[in-house]
């Protein structure tokens, strides 16, 4: 009993793993460095030193293989749409991905042929940042609510007996 109350007066302290797993994602989301029209310009504000998104977790990589997000600011051309559907393939998961911009959105005022009308047709979008363009502090917010969205991921789960039975596991 003494040898565990030493233990506790060492700050031990429990949690799930699911708790543990989705604090070090969300604090480490590292988006690819591209931008592909006008709404990158506020893209790049935003990491700048005035909104600082490094103080999130966010930080900037140049290589989709070190990336967990995926920024589309701005218009995706049919040209472009297989260039960015390879870029999202190369990222390994958990991956998340931000239409930024109404552009990346649905097309914006870009309703012609040579224009993806919507991101989502190519790549799945998890937070959608409105505006022509967004202003960083847009952009700022749509990584808290994708942060919030990773904290409520079940990540582990325990395995059912009554799945093995029925073959569901
Ligand atoms: Fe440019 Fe507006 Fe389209 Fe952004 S949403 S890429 S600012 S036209």
């Amino acid at each position: 009993m003494g040898l565990l109350t030493n233990r506790f007066q060492d700050n031990v302290f429990f949690t799930s793993s699911d708790a543990i797993i989705n604090w070090s994602r969300k604090s480490s989301l590292w988006p690819q460095t591209f931008g592909i029209a006008c709404c990158a310009i506020e893209m790049i504000s935003a990491g700048c030193a005035r909104y600082d998104l490094d103080r999130f977790g966010v930080v900037f990589r140049p290589s989709p293989r070190q990336s967990d997000v995926m920024i589309v600011a701005g218009t995706v051309t049919r040209k472009m749409a297989p260039i960015v559907r390879r870029l999202y393939d190369q990222m390994a998961e958990p991956r998340y991905v931000i239409a930024m911009g109404t552009c990346a959105i649905s097309g914006g005022v870009y309703n012609t042929y040579a224009v993806v009308q919507g991101v989502d047709h190519i790549i799945p979008v998890d937070i959608h940042v409105a505006g022509c363009p967004p202003r960083p502090e847009a952009l700022l917010h749509g990584f808290v609510q994708l942060q919030e969205q990773i904290t409520g991921t079940k990540v582990l789960r325990r395995q059912d007996p009554a799945d093995a039975v029925l073959g569901l596991s």
